[in-house]
């Protein structure tokens, strides 16, 4: 396990210091030099998950269930490269998806017959874990803003055939005029500083990273979730994540949010079936959040898992 401290940009690790615990901030710190195994998801749309397991067995690779997540594996980091050259990932038959992203759907738990709608959906890895987790049945509406992008989400679903899922290429900002309480659970998997990722196997991740772009990515994201929350049925459910570490960014996102709509909204504690968690902070540079956002969970960077942001919101009453 290599020490990136040196590497990462100093008022990063600034920050972390501002964020994590003392007792935590040495293997937090460390972490982001590790490189860990490699993590996908067998498609059960795509038919017999047992013959496309043993296919990657007959590649070489060793796959190691995921305890906590059906039809989830590992390999370890060195086969990452064989894995993603392998003929059921190009084909749609496995997806390679790290472990903390597969949080974000088992914490909404889409349901069969659901009408749900995935508001920042490309390539599309959490989208296809919900069709699974939907087995086909419901409508899944997927929203990217960039058009490449779009393509990427748009291949993957057909790739993976998932049949339950209408793509779209809109600014998810607007969906929630439009389709007023039209969903019964709705992800934001929102654009973000991806923190998360700093480290060896993306050395140029952080080259635009800056307080001032995490102050623009914040008002995107309060902008994504009120929408989401308009476009919830009252009762339905929001699921908001980010791969990145700032509050300004997660706590303070629902925070703000829980100020807007009052009691419109209640934020739900998560059970996550890891370890590595912790409650969202309570404050952050002397403002202190609404004591529900203590019910949101960072999932701590460690040697198997990046960081993670989790908040699951109930709607209660009608925003409009
Ligand atoms: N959920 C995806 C997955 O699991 O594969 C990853 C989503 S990524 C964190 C955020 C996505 O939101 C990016 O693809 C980005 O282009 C898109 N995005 C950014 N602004 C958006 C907007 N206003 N409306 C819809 N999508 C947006």
């Amino acid at each position: 396990m290599g020490d990136q401290r040196h590497e990462l940009p100093p008022l990063f690790v600034e920050r972390l210091n501002e964020i994590v615990a003392p007792e935590q901030r040495g293997p937090v710190v460390s972490s982001f030099g590790v490189e860990r195994p490699a993590a996908f998801r067998i498609n059960p749309l795509r038919g017999n998950a047992g013959a496309a397991l043993d296919e990657l067995k007959q590649v070489g690779l060793t796959p190691e269930p995921v305890g906590w997540c059906e039809h989830a594996y590992t390999v370890p980091r060195e086969q990452r490269e064989a894995l993603t050259h392998a003929s059921a990932v190009g084909d749609g038959r496995v997806y390679v998806q790290g472990l903390s992203s597969l949080l974000a759907a088992l914490a909404l738990r889409p349901r069969a017959g659901e009408r749900v709608l995935d508001l920042a959906a490309a390539p599309g890895g959490k989208t296809l874990h919900m069709a699974a987790l939907m087995n086909n049945e419901g409508r899944i509406a997927a929203v990217e803003s960039a058009r490449p992008r779009y393509y990427k989400l748009k291949a993957n679903v057909e790739a993976a055939c998932a049949t339950c899922v209408d793509c779209y290429c809109a600014d998810g900002r607007y969906v929630g005029r439009k389709q007023r309480e039209a969903f019964d659970a709705v992800l934001v998997d929102a654009p973000c500083s991806g923190e998360a990722r700093f480290g060896p196997r993306e050395p140029g991740a952080w080259r635009y990273w800056s307080e001032k772009k995490i102050k623009r990515n914040a008002s995107m994201q309060k902008a994504l979730l009120r929408s989401a929350i308009d476009a919830t049925r009252v009762g339905g459910r929001i699921v908001y994540a980010t791969c990145t570490l700032g509050p300004e960014e997660n706590e303070g996102v629902i925070d703000h949010t829980l100020r807007r709509v009052g009691e419109s909204v209640a934020v739900e504690p998560i059970e996550l079936p890891i370890d590595n968690v912790q409650p969202g902070l309570s404050g952050w540079r002397g403002k202190a959040y609404d004591a529900l956002v203590a019910h949101t969970r960072r999932v701590l960077p460690d040697g198997r898992m990046t960081a993670f942001y989790l908040a699951k919101l109930v709607k209660r009453a009608s925003t409009s």
